[in-house]
Formats: C-alpha cells, sequence, structure tokens
C-alpha cells in the first residue's frame, strides 16, 4: 500500500515538474509521519524515502531513537524553547522558524552541540489569526536578525495555507509566497541563486509544484487516515 502510493506521488511529482519546465529532482517529498509508529515509516523508507516531516518533538525523538541517522527528518510542528535542545539534537531542517526568540534558543543549542542547520522561515500567508508563522510584512526584518546567527542558515520559506478540499483555492498563497521568497531574495535575505519552498500537502500538492514548490509535505495521501 504505502510502496504503491509512494510510486504514485513520485510519479505524480515528476510529471508535474516536467510538465512546468522544472526539474524533479528540485522536489524533495516530505513524507508526514506525526502519529503514525515507526514501523510505517519503516516501511516507506525500505521503499526508497528518506525524508520524513514530524510535528511533535517527543514523538519524533522516540522514532529518531529507532530508526538511526539514515532516515532524516524535518520539523514541521510549532516549536516551544523548551524542546529546542532535542529539536536542535535531531532535525535535519526546522521548517517552522517563526520568531527572532525560538530562533535565539536553537541557535543556542545547536552551537553547544557543535551543530549547523538549514531552517525555513514560516509565513502566514493567508493571515489566519489561529494560524501560527510570521506575518509576510514581518519576515524581512525576522530574517535580518536570524542571518546573525551562527548555527542557523535560512534557506527559505514554509507555509500551510487554509484547508480546502479545493486545490486550486490555495495557488493564490502559494503565489504569495513565491513571490515574497522573491523579494527576500531580492533584499539579500535569503541565498541569492535557489531557495527552498516547503508548500503543499496530500490535496494540493500538485498546484504547489506548479507554483514553484521545492518541498512538498505529503502524510494522507502516502499512509493512509492518521492514527488518532
Ligand atoms: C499534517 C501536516 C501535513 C500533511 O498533511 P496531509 O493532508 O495529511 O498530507 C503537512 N504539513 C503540516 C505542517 C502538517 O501538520
Amino acid at each position: 500500500m504505502i510502496n504503491k502510493n509512494l510510486i504514485a506521488i513520485k510519479k505524480k511529482i515528476e510529471i508535474t515538474a516536467t510538465r512546468c519546465g522544472r526539474s524533479p529532482d528540485d522536489i524533495q517529498l516530505v513524507a508526514v509521519s506525526k502519529r503514525f509508529p515507526a514501523t510505517t515509516i519503516e516501511k516507506a523508507h525500505l521503499a526508497g524515502q528518506t525524508l520524513f516531516g514530524e510535528n511533535y518533538i517527543q514523538e519524533a525523538k522516540e522514532k529518531k531513537e529507532l530508526l538511526g541517522p539514515t532516515v532524516r527528518f524535518h520539523f514541521i510542528g510549532h516549536l516551544q524553547s523548551n524542546k529546542a535542545r532535542i529539536a536542535a539534537e535531531i532535525f535535519d531542517m526546522v521548517e517552522t522558524i517563526d520568531r527572532i526568540k525560538i530562533a535565539r534558543t536553537l541557535n543556542k543549542h545547536l552551537l553547544s552541540l557543535d551543530r549547523r542547520m538549514d531552517v525555513l522561515i514560516q509565513v502566514n500567508i493567508g493571515k489566519d489569526p489561529n494560524k501560527s508563522g510570521a506575518a509576510p510584512e514581518e519576515c524581512a526584518f525576522l530574517l535580518e536578525q536570524v542571518k546573525e546567527l551562527e548555527a542557523i542558515n535560512p534557506v527559505g520559506l514554509m507555509t500551510i495555507t487554509p484547508i480546502t478540499d479545493n486545490p486550486e483555492a490555495s495557488r493564490p498563497y502559494f503565489k504569495k509566497l513565491a513571490k515574497l521568497g522573491k523579494r527576500l531574495q531580492t533584499l539579500n535575505l535569503l541565498p541569492e541563486n535557489r531557495i527552498e519552498l516547503s508548500m503543499g500537502m496530500s490535496n494540493d500538492y500538485i498546484v504547489a509544484i506548479e507554483e514553484g514548490a521545492t518541498l512538498v509535505r505529503v502524510g494522507t495521501a502516502l499512509f493512509g487516515q492518521r492514527p488518532t
């Protein structure tokens, strides 16, 4: 089942990228494994998937310990200061930096571990009062401050769009995020040549790729309904 889903999703990524004149290699699938047991991740790993997304620190730590270093994790949940130490230890990337305080705390732990980490700025592109993420107009100032931190390297933007059944409803948000990314590049606040855009989930990752996503976070379409 997971094997079959993985092949189908990869194929769709490839077809969409090619149709848009993009290289399929420019798009990474983040397999969102939150609430699924380590055995589920193992199945996907055996089928060739190495990158996973996790929302809960303690859960991710237990999985990391079971699965070892060849399984890479991105943190895609809301990061709290008291969990930043573990985040610094186990993740390849934190995609959800949305305030300077948490960036400084993560930086401090990374330095003490002698680690460096690529991070994304989470943007509340729809200005949804119930969602975390920096407001679009705050991103430049936030990045100016994050760039001062030695162990943290901001490489792009991430967003969570409002939940909808209609993938086209997400397109304006994806466009906005891509445009913001370009603007931050021209301001020298993000890498000049290539940035990461983490956007798109199970129901709208095709549209996200059309709008420039480099990381798509897919859970349900790959693993099925999440355990509650
Ligand atoms: C759960 C989650 C996903 C995956 O959502 P699906 O609809 O199951 O693909 C993606 N991104 C974030 C931030 C999530 O919390």
